[in-house]
């Protein structure tokens, strides 16, 4: 493991053009559980609440559990050390993009700028009709669900729901930057929801380097990765910061 994180090191001390690829597993010690899986959102919710056509026809319905997930509980957390080292990497030029589909806005939190935001962000609200953007703050979350002040259009949270694409700005600038990228860390994620998983395998196609971290195998490990760091991403990056002499 040692040789792999300074072999990992040097590729990212010497990349022009790295990338992060995250998943959910890097917001796991932010205490956000990934969907999936015996402690999952989907073992206490109902996912049918993120369906576009079950939101348009049950929107008090749907917005009772969006409350509950997304402003109850994600709204609270806070940003953990994998997403300070990330937006430390960043700001010190090292990572140039970061392509996350989480919708948690924990990594902006935490300082990271070039955030392409795969699926959206669940702490926006926006009208479908006249786009209008509102923050979590300047809505009534007591009074659900809660409507557009121009035209009374139902809002919505602003991430991708199941049976919505995938936002174009955010997809377009997502496969640019793993086309450019030399190197591409893959971080927290299995590598199963299409069409945001073949972003690495996109990078790869284009000459890119693939360096994994996961706590457990996933779909890219035997297949693109050509160094897997098992473990929390927040020990491996913090091992990672110290040996790039990144720190503050
Ligand atoms: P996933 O739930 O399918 O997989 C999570 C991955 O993280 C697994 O491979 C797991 O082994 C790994 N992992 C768990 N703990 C870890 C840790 N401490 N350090 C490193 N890795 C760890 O997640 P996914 O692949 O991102 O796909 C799920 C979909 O659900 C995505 O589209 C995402 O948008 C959404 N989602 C988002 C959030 C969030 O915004 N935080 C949370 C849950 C799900």
């Amino acid at each position: 493991m040692k040789n792999d994180l300074l072999r990992v090191a040097t590729l990212m001390k010497n990349s022009h053009s790295m990338i992060a690829f995250t998943g959910a597993g890097v917001s796991v010690e932010s205490g956000i559980p990934p969907f999936r899986g015996p402690e999952g959102l989907w073992s206490k919710y109902d996912p049918q609440c993120l369906d576009l056509d079950f939101f348009h026809t049950h929107p008090l319905e749907s917005w009772t559990a969006i409350k509950s997930i997304f402003y109850d509980f994600f709204g609270k957390a806070k940003f953990n050390e994998a997403h300070r080292v990330l937006a430390d990497f960043e700001a010190k030029g090292l990572l140039k993009a970061l392509v996350t589909q989480n919708i948690d806005n924990l990594h902006q939190m935490a300082g990271s700028k070039n955030v392409l935001e795969f699926h959206g962000n669940s702490q926006k609200l926006i009208c479908p009709h006249c786009k209008t953007i509102y923050l979590p703050n300047e809505v009534n979350l007591d009074d659900l669900p809660p409507f557009c002040k121009n035209d009374g259009e139902v809002l919505k949270p602003d991430f991708v729901f199941f049976g919505e694409g995938i936002p174009e700005e955010a997809y377009r600038r997502s496969i640019l930057a793993a086309q450019k990228a030399d190197v591409v860390l893959i971080i927290g994620t299995t590598g199963e929801v299409m069409p945001a998983a073949m972003i690495p395998t996109e990078a790869k196609r284009a000459g890119a380097v693939i360096i994994e971290i996961n706590t457990e195998p996933s779909n890219y490990t035997n297949n693109i990765t050509e160094i897997f760091l098992q473990g929390k991403a927040s020990e491996i990056l913090l091992e990672l910061e110290g040996l790039i002499h990144l720190k503050r």
